[in-house]
Parts: C-alpha cells; structure tokens; sequence
C-alpha cells in the first residue's frame, strides 16, 4: 500500500471504491450513497485491511461540504419556497420539532446531555437532498404539488440546518460557561459576526461577484471562468470561516445564493458540477470510515429505536401535518415516505457535534446506523406507497366495474401510482429534444410556420419558459423510454434531436428508430466520430454546429462567392447548401414555405407533465 503518499492513496482508493460500490448499489436499485459510505466503512479502522488516513478524509469531505452547500446556495429559490410556504413552513417546523423531541428522548434515555440531546434529535429531523430528490425523480413527482411541497419542506429542513451549524458553536462555548452575561455575549458576539458576514455578502458581495464573473466570462477562458467560480466558492467559505468565525457551510451557502441571482449562475453551476460530485462522494466515505459496523449488533436497540425515529416518528409527525392542512392522503404519503431518510446534513451536525464535545460519538454512530438504515429503507416505502395507491385505485375500479375488469384495472392503477406521462395527441408534429441554444431557435421557427412541435426537455427554467409561451412539452430525458412513448413517435413528422451530448443522442435515436423505421431524424453533431455514433444508430441526417457556423461566416465575406476560383470544399459546400434546403423542404411539408405567416400552432396546448430535473 502506498503508505508514503497518504493523500493520493486516500483520495484514490476512496473515489475507486466509492464507484466500485455506488455501482453496485444502483445495480440494486439502491441510492449509490450506501455505496460510498459502505466504501467508507471498508477504509476505515473497523474493518481489516487498508484503512485511509481519517484526518485526510475529514479535510477532503469538507472541501465535499463546501462545494454541497455551495450548490444548495445556487439552488435555493426564494420563490419555490413562497410558493408552497403556507404548508412548507410549519409541516417543517412541527416535524423538526417532534424529530427532535423523540432523539432528545432517546438521549435521555442513554444519558447524555440535554444539548446532546437537541444535537442527536436535529440530526434526525433533516432529509437528505439527494435522497429525497432522487426518489421524486425517479417517481416524476418533482414537477407536481406533492413534489413542490416536499421539495420546499426540504428548503425550509436546510435553512433551520444552516441556522443550527451557525449557532451550535455560540451555545458549545456558552453551555462551558456557568455565568450568564458570558453566555449573553457569547452568543450576541457570534450572531453579529454571522449578521456582518450575511450583510456584506447580501450588500458587498452581490455586487462584486457577479461582477467578477461577468468580468472573466468576457476575457474568453473557460479555465479562468471556472477557477472563479472555484475561488469564490471555496474563498467565501474561508473568509466566513476565517474572519467571522461562521461555518464553512454557511458561507460556500450565501456564496451560492448570491450568484443564483446572475444569470451566469447556470453556467457557474454545471463548472462546479464534476468537482462537487468528487469531493461529496469523499465527504461520504469519510462519513463511513468513523462507522463501526459492531455497533448495530452491540447496540440494536438504541440503532433500532433510531431507525424507527427517522421512519416511523418523522413520518407519523409529517402525515399529521399534511392532512391537518387539508391535503389527500396520496400528497401526505408522498411527503412522509420523501422525508423518512437523513444524510448529508445529519452528518455535517454530527460531526460538529462530537468535534464541540456536545453529542458524545456513540450519538454519531447511532445517526450513521441511522441514516444508512433509512437510506436503505427507502425505496422500499415507495414501493409500499406504490401498493398503497394501486390498491386505492383498484378498490374504486371495483366499486364501478364488474369483477371480470378487476384484474384490467389493477393494471390500470398500478400503472396510475407511477404517474404515466400521457401519450400527446399531437399527430403529423415535429418532436423536438432539446430546447437549449440551439432548440430555441427551432422552436421559434415552428411557430412562424405554425407546424405542430412537442419539445422533450430536462431542465426546469426551460421547461416553465416553453409553458409560459403555451408550447407542448414533455419534461424528462428522452432516452427514457417512457418519455419516448408519450411523444407518439409513430406518428411524428420528423424528430430533431438538438443536444449537444451525441453519447446520449445516440440512445434517443436508436429508440425511435425501434419505435419508427421510416421516421426522419436529424441530429445535432460536433465531430466525424459523433456523426458515425449517431448514423449507425439510425439518425437520417447529422447537422455539424461547427461546420454550419464555418459556412455561415464564410457566406458574409463579402463577394467570396464571386471570387474566380473557388476551391473544391466550398463547391461541395455549396452542393450541401441546395441538398440541405431539398432536405429541410421534404421534412417539413408544405408549411416550410409559408415561412413568415406567424402565429402558434391551434394543436400547441399547454404543457404537460412532470419532471427530471437534477437537485436544487
Ligand atoms: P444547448 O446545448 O444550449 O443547445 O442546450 C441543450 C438543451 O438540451 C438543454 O436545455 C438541456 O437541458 C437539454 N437536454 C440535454 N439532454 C437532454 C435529454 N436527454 N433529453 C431532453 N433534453 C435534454
């Protein structure tokens, strides 16, 4: 074992083993975190072979925490949260309230203290992101009430999180004190850093950042534009850390808030992506490492009184909730099965805990037993909600039909529980994957002419954009099959595939080609190796970003085509050009030509349709 580079070897084998697990665990259709903490637990000192350095791993997880928190910042919408915050807001508080009291119970109960206590039941009281937004996803529900309200609940779980990860070391120093003016300004000194640091990022900071953003997006380079992102990420953090005595956490937190505002905050998002993935999969094999495996046969029953807090109280106290607020019993199964798992910021706590001396570490194993447990139980309890609601379903079928159509329309229910999307009416329409850079344009196009268009699309804003201006969209990834399906390919006029990922083309091709082999598809491709990925996967014709745009720039030098020889790449190009304007006129039917006549489509309703859309 490389002994003599700690850090590399932590670092390498933590990532190669996190993947070897996650894998593994998606394979079983388990969320990949069991994974990596699983990765964890084998690097750690408690099980026999190597074990990676833990104060490495600590200090990498928390470049993990920064860069996850950073990306909550980025995510947080002020608006989402309004929007559902007549239930979001007290279902949240009511619940972190009820977590806390039964993990403060527990405390009792094994002999801590009371801050030990309110440490170990907050812990218990948060959700996972990633968790929860993973099952929505995979359900389609992010996109409908029940997921608007789980998300908002979540946004309200992080705050009351962040606000605690800010306090907890104010009340460590207080609580060592027995005199209360200490305790007064103690806690008075720590809030006013925190309210200087909030205030000059909120006053300060929302100007400079972006502006800093703006400044190196305009110099060109794409290396640059990322190390700002990284260094502002990574600098607030700090400066909050350093010289308001705030947490990590809260400060990579406002970094991301205030860059959400600038429309650069997409951009600076997907730049921070793969890093972020990196070190949050460190942060949970570091995670795993502290987990003593023993401690869920030497201590069951306080692991199992843990687990049934999580599951079964979080739960109970959630449905309560939902249907006191007047919401059916499918809105408040969905929220109490959402919210029945902690993660990511349970740890973060717990770890704050143990390092403030306020949560002894058996509190720590307990939360890790804990959230591996809930983690696992998961999917499970959608799929009971699953049972639950094709049961209902069938239950009111049987009321209406007669026993011999039982079995059709427990098919029928079944299918109901997961959210089918429906299939479009839209026939003889052009179906459009893709509505970024280049799909916009298409679109805007397809409305001059008023051809019917169905746009297929992942991300969110586009998605709520195309819907404000009445276009027909499915939201989700085309590569699904379901999503295919309910474009009604075998009908379409053509399929325009315009994502710049051809891996994934590929897939969204050779599916409709199954579905349709006489349907025309064009696709978007930047490179020969793309073409031939695509082609041989049944694509009718590739359109090449980079090549069009050589020719575009090469048909507005002025007199270029009169020039008296022209060599043999521009005639063919030219050739190109009259194919292509043959092509595009056979694709789109008569209505190519009426190119100027304005006005949507009668057959573009509104949109339809629930989600993919990765986290906040
Ligand atoms: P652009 O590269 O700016 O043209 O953007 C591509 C657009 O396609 C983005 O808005 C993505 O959200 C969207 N997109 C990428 N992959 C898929 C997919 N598999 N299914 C649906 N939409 C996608």
């Amino acid at each position: 074992m490389p002994h003599h580079a700690p850090l590399i070897s932590t670092i390498v084998i933590g990532l190669v083993l996190a993947f070897a697990l996650g894998a593994l665990a998606h394979r079983f259709r388990l969320s990949p975190l069991i994974g990596y903490l699983l990765a964890g637990v084998m690097v750690g000192p408690f099980t026999p072979g190597y074990v990676a350095d833990q104060g490495l791993a600590n200090q990498l997880a928390e470049i993990g925490v920064i860069l996850l928190m950073f990306g909550v910042g980025l995510h947080f919408s002020l608006k989402d949260l309004l929007s559902v915050r007549a239930i979001a807001i007290p279902g949240a508080v009511v619940q972190i309230a009820s977590a806390t009291l039964l993990g403060m119970g527990l405390a009792w109960l094994q002999g801590w203290s009371i801050g030990g206590g309110i440490v170990f039941g907050l812990a218990l009281s948060v959700a996972s992101t990633v968790v929860l937004l993973r099952a929505l996803q995979e359900r389609r529900l992010v996109e409908t009430e029940r997921g608007h309200i789980a998300v908002g609940w979540l946004i309200v779980e992080d705050l009351a999180m962040v606000l605690t990860l800010v306090l907890l070391p104010a009340f460590a120093n207080a609580t060592s004190s027995t005199d209360l003016e200490s305790i007064v300004i103690s806690l008075g000194l720590t809030l006013g850093k925190v309210v200087a640091f909030v205030a000059i990022m909120l006053i300060v900071g929302r100007r400079v950042i972006p502006w800093i953003l703006h400044y190196v997006a305009h110099t060109g380079s794409r290396e640059l534009f990322r190390l700002a992102v990284l260094a502002i990420a990574l600098g607030a953090a700090f400066g909050a850390a350093e010289l308001f005595g705030a947490s990590f956490a809260l400060g990579a937190f406002f970094a991301g808030m205030v860059l959400s505002e600038s429309e650069l905050s997409h951009q600076a998002a997907s730049e921070t992506l793969p890093l972020r993935d990196a070190f949050a999969v460190l942060f949970f094999v570091s995670v795993g490492m502290l987990f003593d495996p023993i401690i869920l046969i030497n201590e069951f029953g306080p692991v199992l009184a843990t687990f049934l807090i999580i599951v079964v109280g979080k739960s109970l106290a959630a449905f309560a909730i939902v249907r006191l607020f007047g919401h059916p019993n499918s809105t408040a199964f969905t929220i109490a099965a959402s919210l029945a798992q902690i993660g990511e910021f349970s740890f973060i706590l717990a770890g704050l805990g143990v390092a403030l001396q306020i949560l002894p570490e058996e509190g720590r194993d307990l939360i890790l037993a804990g959230a591996i447990l809930s983690i696992l139980m998961n999917p499970f309890l959608f799929t009971l909600l699953d049972r639950w609601f094709a049961k209902r379903e069938t239950a009111r079928a049987e009321a209406k039909a007669v026993a011999a159509a039982v079995e059709e329309a427990e098919r029928v229910a079944a299918e109901a529980a997961r959210e089918p999307l429906p299939v479009t009416s839209l026939a003889d329409h052009v179906v459009l994957v893709g509505h970024g850079r280049v799909g916009k344009y298409i679109s805007r196009k397809m409305a001059l002419i008023g051809a019917p268009l169905l746009v297929i699309e992942t991300n969110r804003e586009q998605v709520s954009e195309l819907q404000r201006d009445g276009r027909e969209v499915i939201v989700g990834n085309a590569a699904d099959p379901d999503v295919a399906a309910a474009a009604n390919i075998p009908q379409a006029r053509c399929l325009l595939v315009a994502i710049p990922d051809a891996f994934e083309s590929g897939q969204v091709v050779e599916q409709a080609r199954r579905i349709n082999p006489e349907l025309p598809i064009i696709v978007r491709a930047h490179s020969r190796a793309e073409e031939e990925h695509v082609m041989k996967r049944g694509a009718t014709r590739i359109v090449m970003g980079e090549q069009e745009i050589a020719r575009a720039m090469f048909a507005a030098v002025p007199n270029a085509r009169r020039e008296p020889v022209l060599s043999s790449v521009d005639e063919a190009d030219d050739i190109l050009d009259d194919e292509e304007a043959e092509a595009s006129a056979n694709v789109l039917g008569p209505e190519a030509d009426a190119d100027k006549t304005g006005g949507d489509s009668p057959e573009q309703g509104p949109a339809r349709q629930p989600p993919d859309e990765p986290g906040r």
